[in-house]
């Protein structure tokens, strides 16, 4: 019942367009373009709601195909989680107190502007990105330091001993799972928070 999201506030609809906005990135680079010509808003809702339903039914099968293909162990599945590994940890440093979409956007402004950085995706590729966040309503910057972020980010699930899976992007539509030492995240963090030549004591 798509109607149903007329009940949202603005920022609990802006936080769902932050999964959005990653499935775009991770898998569906024609979603990624549309977005950018007429993103989806409570406004949208209200105009065409059959479009809105699309863009979820399309977000369904997106998350439903990289969970099959998890089904045959090619590990996928962690494609789900871009921008999740710092977003998790902003979220926390936040005290959940700033919604989940906002803190994967972020996480996903943050990771984006390290792979820059490091030449692993192209220079345009974060700022792509941050308009589509920031067209939807969501923050892909914050204040806090890479410090405080990777504290929080040693408790991620996603954590296996000394290192962490991230997903990393080269382009819209196609993302990396890297296996990264946690010296490498809290330097990546510093990066994509604009901190770089902090000390990186961890
Ligand atoms: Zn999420």
């Amino acid at each position: 019942d798509v109607g149903c999201l007329a009940t949202l506030t603005p920022e609990q609809f802006a936080d769902g367009c932050g999964e959005v906005v990653k499935h775009a990135v991770i898998a569906d680079p024609e979603l990624f373009a549309e977005l950018e010509k007429t993103p989806l808003t409570l406004e949208l809702l209200n105009r065409d709601v059959a479009r809105v339903a699309l863009i979820i039914a399309r977000n369904i099968d997106i998350k439903r195909a990289v969970v099959v293909a998890d089904e045959c162990e090619t590990n996928q599945r962690k494609l789900l989680n871009f921008g999740h590994s710092a977003g998790h940890a902003v979220e926390a440093c936040e005290n959940f107190e700033l919604g989940h979409g906002n803190c994967v956007s972020i996480g996903m402004g943050i990771i984006t502007r390290a792979a820059a950085l490091h030449g692993i995706c192209d220079a345009e590729l974060p700022a792509r990105i941050e308009e589509l966040c920031a067209r939807h309503g969501l923050k892909t910057r914050c204040e806090l330091s890479a410090d405080a972020v990777f504290a929080e980010a040693l408790h991620d699930k996603k954590r296996a001993g000394d290192t962490i899976d991230l997903v990393i992007p080269h382009d819209i539509g196609r993302c990396s799972i890297d296996r990264t030492p946690l010296s490498t995240f809290h330097e990546l963090i510093a990066e994509g928070l604009g901190q770089k030549g902090d000390a990186f004591a961890c």
